[in-house]
Order: structure tokens, then C-alpha cells, then sequence
């Protein structure tokens, strides 16, 4: 069963090491434990809805507590209290696109404000409820979730919307494909949600981002459907994709995707390096991805992220002989851990595998095997339910994430993290600060920074610091040359700075978008685009 007010699976726990809490008291002091509100409790807290009954949707205290927050922390402080303050009305599970239309319908009958909710697993308030006057309905397209034709010949598969990480994977695994799309929300985002919020995989630098795996679909509007037909490639004028792309259920709902899917690899392996330095680390890899050398994914540790990482894992006197072998071999203090993958055929892969090794040690790399890859491997869907016993042990964490081109991103990261240390100051708080880059290209990088701090006296407090770390970590973004956001999308926690980014026009130009497929703002008000 799914935590009501948490990450995942209420059964997977994953202990925060004994090394690690004392890794995290030395820095922070010791952790402060808030009270959690229990189901029944929050269940109590639940308003009366202002729709009455209706064969479309339910409107069941439990349904509407369950779907009123995603996962930022916001939402994850608001559900620990038992208190996310705004509900939706109702929530309706469409299970064909028919429904869909008879939604969109009742909305303008009934003057409602629909929600198009995937996997819930947002991390920028993207399915919150707005403050409206009108009654609003989240749409849930969990049962929308089958695959419904697969073109072996051209490698595309179709699927309903709500078809989550293992659905997708499982149902095109059973006739030996794969769409290659690992968010480390896997377990529980969707691939109408993968769309609509433009979102990246760790292995997108085999596979692609969604963008690329996104071959064209439907997308249900006030307007009536907008149907995108599939081509390998057009120069039919402006590509109608990428108004479905990133369209954070502000255009429409989408009822149907295809994708373009891979034969599944015949060889996988992820292996581990550490460099001794950050900056022979980033030079590394940037020329690594800039030669095009075929890997399937890259994440490299800044040097507190390799020391917080290392702290984490537990089993201290493996890590003693790992770090007394690596200083042996000059990757001492301040070393940075790089994770690779190959992904393919044996014999590409040992090409691969040879040439990102031989490039490597030219910048003092030493190479360590698979173990540690496997152990990522193994772990990355795992390390979001750390989240919770930090939280018990009296720790919050968040991250937060951007790209940008080569020659900023030292510049762009250090700037983040100053904000971030800087940002508790004036309370006498530290804040624990470390960053990787995980997605790389050839002009530039992603940068995915995750911060540490202990929560105030009370819940209202709490969210009052991650404001002020939020914000001058999203400021010191837009203002030094990143995107607010890489990969988790807009929603409400990042539509004031927009503007900023993309600028008036560009606003305007998707403001009319939205009155042209919804011209009453019922869809999603609030989100990528401010009221
Ligand atoms: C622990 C954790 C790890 C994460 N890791 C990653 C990561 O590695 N990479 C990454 O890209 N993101 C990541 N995310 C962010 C999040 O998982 C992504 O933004 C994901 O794409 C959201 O998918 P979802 O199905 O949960 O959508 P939701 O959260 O339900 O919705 C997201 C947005 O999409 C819209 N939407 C959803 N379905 C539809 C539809 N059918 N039609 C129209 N609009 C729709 C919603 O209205 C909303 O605006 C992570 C989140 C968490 C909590």
C-alpha cells in the first residue's frame, strides 16, 4: 500500500546508518522530531466537498486527502501535519478517453476546475489545489494505464497515460522492449505525467529525455481533440509535440501517448571511478560527453556529495579500506565519485566501457569495477524513501535542480549552494549543501543540488525556512543563467520565475495557448502559468 503521506511503498524502509545520523548531528546538530498527524487525523481535517454525488467522480474524504498534495516538501510537511489546507472537491478515475470528453463536458456545465493528475509525484506543487470559487476535480488517469498497440516494425508502442514506470516497463518487457525511461520516481510516475512535465531519465543519455522518446499522442481541450500523428520526421511547420510537451495539464488532458521504444540490451553494466579533484572531475566529463563516447548514463558527485554519500552507505570499515586505497592511489581529500553505465552489446560495451576508462585516468581516475555501480544500480529507486527515517531521526531534505551551458556550470553550482548555506544564517542554522550532475550534453549540464536542514519549532516555521532556501536558491538561478528547472517542471512552486527565463512574450505567447484550448481557465489554474 502507497504511504498516505510519504514516499512509496508503506513496506520498502530504508535505515538512515548509524554513521550517517552522526555524520548529519556533527554538521547540523542534533535533529529536531515534529509531531506527525495520524490518517484519522487528517482525515477529520477534510472539509465537506461542494459537489454533490456523481457517477464521474467520488467524493470520498480519503480519495480527495490522498490526492491533494504531491511530493515537494511543502506538500510533504502539509501531509505530516495532516493539514494541506485545500482539497479537491472530488476526483474522478476516467478509464477511456470517452470519459475524458464527458469530464471536460461537466466541467462547463457545472463550472468546475479539472486537475489532470498522473502518479502524483510532483515536486513543484503542480497538482495542489488552487484557491478557487469553483469546485474543482482532480482527474486521476490511473486506470488509463494499458498498453494498447505495439509496431514492432517501427518500434512504437501506445499507451494509455496513466500507465506508471512498471506498467510501461513490465507490459513491453513481456515482448523484449523497453522505453528506457528511468525517472527516480519510476515506481510510481506516470508517462502522461513524463510529458506533461518534460521529464528526464537516468539513463537519457542512451535513451533520450521524454521529449525524444514522445512520438505524438492526443491531447483532449475545451477545443476538442488535438490528435498528433506519429513521424519519423517533419519539417510540416512548428512541431505540435512540444505544445503537449511540458503542457503541465494547462492545454488539456492527455488520453493517449506513443513512444518510441528500444529492443531490450543484451548487456548492462555501471561501474564506478573516483577522481581526485573537482575540477580534473568536470573537465573529464565534459570532454567525455563532448567526444560522444556511448554511454548510458553518468553522475558525477561533488566532493561533500562523495563524503555524504560515503557516510550514508553504512558498513564503515568497507569504506575505511575503499577510502585508504583510493588516497593510496591519489584520490584523497576532495575526491569526487563518478557513476557510468554501457548499455548494449558486449562488444560495444567493452569499446565503450575501454574508452571511458582510458579517458578517465588521463585526469587521475581510479577505476574501482562494478561495485559500487551495481550497489547504484540496485539503490536508485531506493534512496527517496530515505526521506523518511531522516525525517524521523529530526532531518528535512529537498533538492532542487537546473542546466546550464559548460562555461557556467561551476560558476552556476557554487553560486546555488553559497545561497543555500547563506539562506538559515540569519536563524544560526546550518544547511548541509552537496550536488551532482547527472544529465550531461554536449553543450552543457544538468546541476542537481540537495539540501539538508533541520526543521524550526513548529510545521508553519518549517515551511517558512524552506521558503527562504527555495527562494534564494531559485533567484540565484534565474539571475546567474540557468533554467528553474531541468527536469521537474514549472508547476506553482517555480511559475513566478518564469517570467524572468522565458520572458514577456514568451509568457504571453503561452498565456494564449491556454485560452485557445481552454478559454474559461479551468484547467490547472495556478500552475506553470501565475493567475
Ligand atoms: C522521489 C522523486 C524523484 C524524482 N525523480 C525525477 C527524475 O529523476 N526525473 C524527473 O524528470 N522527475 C523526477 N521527479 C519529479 C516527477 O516524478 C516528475 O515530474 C514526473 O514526470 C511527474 O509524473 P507524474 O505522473 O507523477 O505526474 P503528476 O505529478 O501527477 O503531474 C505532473 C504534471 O503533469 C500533469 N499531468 C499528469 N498527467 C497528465 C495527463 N495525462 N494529461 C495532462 N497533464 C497531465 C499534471 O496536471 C501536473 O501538472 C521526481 C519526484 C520524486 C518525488
Amino acid at each position: 500500500m502507497r504511504r498516505w503521506n510519504g514516499w512509496g511503498e508503506a513496506t520498502t524502509v530504508v535505515e538512515l546508518p548509524a554513521q550517517g545520523a552522526g555524520f548529519l548531528a556533527e554538521r547540523l546538530g542534533v535533529g529536531r522530531v515534529l509531531p506527525d498527524a495520524t490518517l484519522e487525523e487528517a482525515l477529520a481535517r477534510v472539509p465537506a466537498s461542494r459537489l454533490a454525488a456523481h457517477g464521474l467522480y467520488s467524493i470520498e474524504p480519503h480519495d480527495r486527502l490522498l490526492h491533494a498534495r504531491g511530493q515537494s516538501l511543502p506538500d510533504w510537511l502539509a501531509l505530516r501535519e495532516g493539514a494541506p489546507g485545500l482539497y479537491p472537491d472530488a476526483v474522478a478515475f476516467p478509464d477511456s478517453a470517452g470519459q475524458i470528453r464527458q469530464l471536460l463536458a461537466l466541467a462547463q456545465t457545472q463550472d468546475l476546475c479539472l486537475i489532470p493528475y498522473g502518479g502524483g509525484t510532483s515536486v513543484a506543487g503542480h497538482i495542489n489545489p488552487p484557491d478557487s470559487v469553483r469546485p474543482v476535480v482532480t482527474v486521476s488517469l490511473a486506470r488509463m494505464n494499458r498498453l494498447l498497440d505495439l509496431d514492432e516494425h517501427s518500434l512504437l508502442a501506445t499507451f494509455g497515460p496513466g500507465a506508471s514506470g512498471p506498467q510501461v516497463e513490465s507490459q513491453l518487457r513481456a515482448r523484449g522492449y523497453t522505453l528506457g525511461h528511468f525517472p527516480q520516481s519510476w515506481e510510481l510516475s506516470t508517462l502522461g505525467g513524463w510529458v506533461a512535465s518534460r521529464s528526464s531519465g537516468q539513463q537519457s543519455l542512451r535513451y533520450g529525455r521524454i521529449e525524444q522518446l514522445f512520438a505524438g499522442g492526443t491531447l483532449e481541450t475545451f477545443a476538442g481533440p488535438l490528435e498528433i500523428a506519429t513521424f519519423p520526421a517533419s519539417a510540416a511547420g512548428p512541431d505540435l509535440r512540444e505544445v503537449v510537451l511540458g503542457c503541465e495539464g494547462r492545454f488539456g488532458i492527455i488520453s493517449q501517448v506513443k513512444v518510441r521504444i528500444s529492443a531490450l540490451p543484451a548487456d548492462e553494466r555501471f561501474y564506478g571511478v573516483f577522481l581526485p579533484d573537482w575540477s580534473q572531475a568536470l573537465q573529464a566529463i565534459r570532454q567525455l560527453a563532448q567526444a560522444r563516447v556511448p554511454l548510458s548514463m553518468l553522475r558525477l558527485s561533488n566532493a561533500l556529495e562523495t563524503e555524504t554519500q560515503l557516510a550514508l552507505a553504512g558498513h564503515p570499515q568497507q569504506i575505511a579500506w575503499l577510502e585508504k586505497y583510493l588516497a593510496l592511489r591519489g584520490a584523497g581529500v576532495g575526491k569526487c565519485m563518478l557513476t557510468f553505465g554501457v548499455t548494449g552489446n558486449r562488444r560495444q560495451n567493452a569499446l565503450s566501457l575501454s574508452q571511458a576508462r582510458q579517458h578517465l585516468k588521463a585526469f587521475g581516475g581510479v577505476f574501482t569495477g562494478t561495485l559500487l555501480g551495481k550497489k547504484w544500480a540496485q539503490n536508485r529507486f531506493r534512496f527517496p524513501y530515505l526521506r523518511e527515517n531522516l525525517w524521523n531521526a529530526g532531518y528535512v531534505v529537498d533538492t532542487l535542480e537546473t542546466a546550464t551551458d559548460w562555461s557556467n556550470v561551476d560558476n552556476l553550482l557554487e553560486r546555488i549552494e553559497q545561497s543555500l548555506r547563506a539562506a538559515l544564517a540569519a536563524q544560526g542554522e546550518q544547511v548541509h549543501v552537496f550536488t551532482h550532475l547527472s544529465h550531461v550534453y554536449g553543450e552543457g549540464s544538468s546541476i542537481y543540488t540537495t539540501y539538508v536542514f533541520r526543521p524550526a519549532a513548529d510545521y508553519p516555521a518549517t515551511l517558512a525556512r524552506w521558503q527562504a532556501l527555495k527562494h534564494a536558491a531559485s533567484q540565484t538561478i534565474v539571475d546567474n543563467g540557468g533554467t528553474i528547472s531541468h527536469q521537474h517542471g514549472v508547476g506553482k512552486d517555480h511559475a513566478a520565475y518564469l517570467l524572468r527565463e522565458k520572458g514577456a512574450l514568451a509568457i504571453d505567447t503561452l498565456q494564449a495557448l491556454s485560452r485557445h484550448f481552454d478559454p474559461a481557465g479551468r484547467l490547472n489554474p495556478g500552475t506553470l502559468l501565475q493567475e
